[in-house]
């Protein structure tokens, strides 16, 4: 992405060959590190490996190859109620899944058993290879959280839950799970359970979570890419486009692995065309404190927005 803000660092020797690498090393390191992890220790040991590994490159290649100087973590006033929303956002998502699976997905198969139905929604084809069946899940839950993003956006009365996310003056390792607890409560209800009904299985909808979790569509790091990247994955820039505070953006570039829902839909916007110009959302209503942030979602419409 070309752009002429002194805020961007230029890099030249083996800091500019890294720059060409750190895609792939950051996707395909936590993901064998996921992989092994599942089949040693088993599936939450394996998200939990896989989600230290991601963190610590994030923070490695945050440090080595920066993207943005005013994108740092050290100056940022928000960075520990970052991390309390991260925390409640996993945790959250995690209790409402096995709550999911327990209660909701039971009754409803029963219901679904009594009435002689079930067959007709378990159409998941789990004789096909395992790879087949991750691949397959990440491209249907892609297109369903591309459909959960972009109402969050379009209605209204949505917008207050996805406002958090929105409201940061810069991106790094530490603003993708900046998520309202409601928000990722949504993804449960939206995204996971409709392919929980149809069928797939728990231990290949885990690989979606891995898959999601591993890309650094956040991460304040440097990235050389062919163009075609963009194209074929959420890349960082195509992320931070998405972030802008320049609306035709903002309501564009959904997806959070794979552009093509965005492509197919017409709301795709490829970084090497378009150029974001600030970080963040013009209506910023969002208070600093953590309760009033906890509260937003209720309160948005009602909040002053902040003298300049
Ligand atoms: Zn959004």
């Amino acid at each position: 992405m070309t752009h002429s803000s002194p805020s961007i660092i230029p890099y030249t020797g083996v800091k500019d060959s890294l720059t060409w690498f750190a895609l792939p090393i950051l996707i395909t390191i936590p993901l064998c590190v996921f992989s092994y992890c599942i089949a040693a220790f088993g599936t939450g040991r394996g998200i939990g490996m896989a989600a230290v590994c991601t963190f610590v490159l994030w923070f490695l290649f945050e440090w080595i190859i920066p993207y943005r100087r005013d994108w740092s973590k050290r100056t940022d006033q928000q960075l520990y109620n970052n991390l309390f929303h991260i925390t409640l956002s996993i945790t959250g998502r995690i209790g409402l899944q096995q709550w999911f699976k327990v209660v909701v997905f039971v009754v409803i198969s029963d219901v679904l058993i009594a009435h002689d139905v079930h067959h007709i929604f378990m159409v998941w084809p789990d004789q096909w290879p395992a790879i087949v069946q991750i691949m397959l899940c990440v491209f249907l839950a892609e297109g369903l959280n591309y459909g959960r993003h972009r109402l969050l956006h379009a209605v209204r009365w949505l917008w207050p839950i996805h406002a958090l996310h929105h409201t940061v003056d810069r991106l790094h390792a530490l603003k993708g799970g900046n998520t309202h607890i409601i928000e990722a409560a949504s993804g449960v209800f939206i995204v996971a359970a409709p392919l929980i009904l149809i069928g797939c299985p728990g231990d290949i909808f885990v690989w979606y979570g891995a898959v999601n979790m591993v890309f650094p569509t956040h991460a304040n790091i440097r990235m050389t890419l062919p163009s075609f990247v963009h194209y074929l994955v959420v890349t960082p820039a195509v992320h931070y486009l998405h972030h802008s505070k320049n609306m035709t953006y903002g309501n564009g570039n959904y997806a959070s692995v794979l552009p093509v829902w965005d492509i197919l839909f017409g709301t795709y916007y490829h970084p090497d065309h378009h150029h974001y110009d600030t970080i963040g959302v013009e209506d910023d209503r969002m208070p600093n404190h953590l309760m009033g942030q906890l509260l937003s979602p209720f309160t948005w419409y009602r909040l002053k927005k902040p003298e300049v």
